[in-house]
């Protein structure tokens, strides 16, 4: 079965709105249709307006970095999934570990937000990951687990055909280190073998990708990989030429 590979580029609180500009037309000029391959950017807020209109009629896709998981009301500072779409944004990433670290972000909450995602007719790419202190401690498959499970938990498989999965090690996180592809793609098969328990068809289909110092250099060699549809991309994706060439390897 062939699954689409997402390569995403998440921005983090980095590009003001001319260093966005500069960045997208960089991409907008030099990213090449490719079958079966779909490119998304996830700028912070207050660029997703700019980026929406410049990647009309590109092959690049538009994702967000965080989403309430409230409808609306008095939630100072949040932004709905429903404001997100009437801007054109197509994805969330949700469950990000940077969130769940600097704003207390747990399993129960990423399913609210996954929720509130679906409900708006978005594609939530949610991620899930274990520390170092989990990995050394033998806990890897435990926590992915109880990541996945606690994510999905009463969502409908029809919901589940527009989830994107993403294993992110938290200890290869921004830090140059990453998984080889042999451990990232025993992970990624933990994840599909969960999903396939709740429905196996559905996890044939589902994308699971791979974040964590993914870089030109390393890319070729995680994306060969059976169960590795994609990647997450971090700091690399700040760069158009890095980006691209990753994009490539795909
Ligand atoms: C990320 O932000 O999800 C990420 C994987 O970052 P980096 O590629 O910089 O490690």
């Amino acid at each position: 079965m062939s699954r689409l590979k997402i390569i995403a580029g998440n921005w983090k609180m980095n590009c003001n709105l001319s260093e966005s500009e500069k960045l997208l037309k960089a991409l907008v000029n030099n990213v090449k249709p490719k079958n079966g391959v779909v490119p998304v950017v996830c700028p912070p807020f207050t660029s997703l307006a700019l980026t929406a209109s410049l990647l009309k009629n590109t092959p690049i896709q538009l994702g967000a970095q965080d989403v309430s998981e409230h409808d609306n009301g008095a939630y100072t500072g949040d932004i709905s999934a429903k404001m997100l779409k009437s801007i054109g944004v197509q994805h969330v990433i949700i469950g990000h570990s940077e969130r769940r670290q600097y704003h207390n972000e747990d399993d129960q909450l990423v399913n609210s937000k996954i929720r509130q995602v679906l409900k708006a007719g978005l594609k939530p790419i949610v991620c899930i990951g274990e520390s170092l202190e989990q990995r050394e401690g033998n806990n890897t498959e435990q926590i992915i687990r109880q990541q996945l499970t606690g994510a999905i938990v009463g969502i409908a498989a029809k919901g589940l055909n527009d989830i994107i999965i993403a294993y992110e090690p938290v200890w290869a996180i921004g830090t140059g280190r990453t998984a080889s592809p042999e451990m990232a793609q025993e992970v990624h098969e933990l994840i599909r073998s969960e999903l396939s328990k709740l429905d196996q068809a559905l996890s044939k289909k589902i994308s699971i990708i791979y974040g964590g110092s993914v870089k030109p250099d390393n890319a070729a060699g995680l994306l060969s990989q059976p169960d590795i549809d994609g990647a997450l991309v971090g700091g690399a994706s700040l760069d158009a030429k890095s980006f691209i060439s990753i994009l490539e390897a795909a």
